[in-house]
């Protein structure tokens, strides 16, 4: 697995191996069974799949929550090259946004509902990152998590808009036995926390967002949303606090393919 810090060093490591398919799995690391489950995609449908490892600060409006986002870069490359990953690419933040940046992409609509009303502004970072290393990698299909819903749709949005010219995998939502999202941020829940976080797929699986916001609420979850959202396919979707520790999920209409 070549490890890649820059964009001239990916592109140069990318170069002799244009001609097979290339699958990019972006990921801001802490990797866990969701991410392999997309790497797993990738390996299976590409010849060549990239991973980038990336805390993008500007998806993050609260400093303390990006200071906080849990790294092992280590052991994330071991991940990596376990799963079959040729590339990884671990860029700087000065590599990506150098003195001077000034370039934003926002998805106007689909980007300010929801998640969008609760962290302004994440996803102006998460469509400019992708952008970014859509024009970096220049893959042949991204791959995304339903766990991730309105991104998927936000960014579905943007390569049509812009005429991109990559195929977007979405791939089903990753649990653990008990039924909870895997998620960087599990690690952050105390046992209490975590035991109350389960009446979150329990809620979104009634597909009723009157009943899921009692049961939420029931369980001591702040809700920030519960809502059906418009996407491809329907979703049941809420974002919940548990203590300190923000989570979001969603229950698509349709089966997972
Ligand atoms: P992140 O590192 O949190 O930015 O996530 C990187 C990618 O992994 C995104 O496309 C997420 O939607 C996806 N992902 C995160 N958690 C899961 C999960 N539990 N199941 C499937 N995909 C996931």
């Amino acid at each position: 697995m070549i490890v890649s810090r820059t964009i001239a060093d990916v592109r140069t490591a990318l170069g002799e191996r244009r001609d097979g398919r290339i699958g990019l799995v972006p990921t801001m690391g802490a990797l866990h069974g969701g991410h392999e489950a997309l790497l797993g995609a990738a390996r299976r449908h590409c010849d060549t799949v990239v991973m980038s490892l990336f805390v993008n600060p500007a998806q993050f409006g609260d400093p303390a929550d990006l200071n906080g986002y849990p790294r092992d870069e280590q052991r994330d490359l071991e991940v990596a090259r376990a799963a079959g990953v040729d590339v990884a690419f671990a860029p700087s933040a000065a590599e990506l946004y150098p003195p001077g940046y000034q370039t934003w992409v926002e998805v106007t609509e689909l980007g300010a509902i929801l998640e969008g009303q609760y962290r302004p502004g994440h996803f102006r970072g998460v469509a400019t990152v992708c952008l970014k290393l859509f024009t970096i990698v220049r893959p042949d299909v991204a791959y995304f998590g339903q766990k991730d819903a309105q991104q998927v749709e936000v960014l579905r949005q943007m390569i049509a808009d812009l005429h991109l010219e990559l195929e977007l995998a979405v791939v089903p939502t990753v649990r653990d036995g008990d039924g909870l999202a895997l998620s960087s941020r599990n690690a952050r829940l105390s046992p209490d926390e975590r035991a109350r976080a389960l009446a979150l797929p329990r809620a979104l699986a009634t597909h009723d967002p009157e009943t899921a916001r009692t049961i939420l609420e029931d369980a001591g979850l702040d809700v920030d949303y519960v809502a059906v959202a418009p996407f491809d396919p329907p979703v049941l979707a809420a974002a919940v606090r548990a203590g300190e520790t923000r989570l979001i999920d969603n229950s698509p209409f349709e089966e997972e393919a």
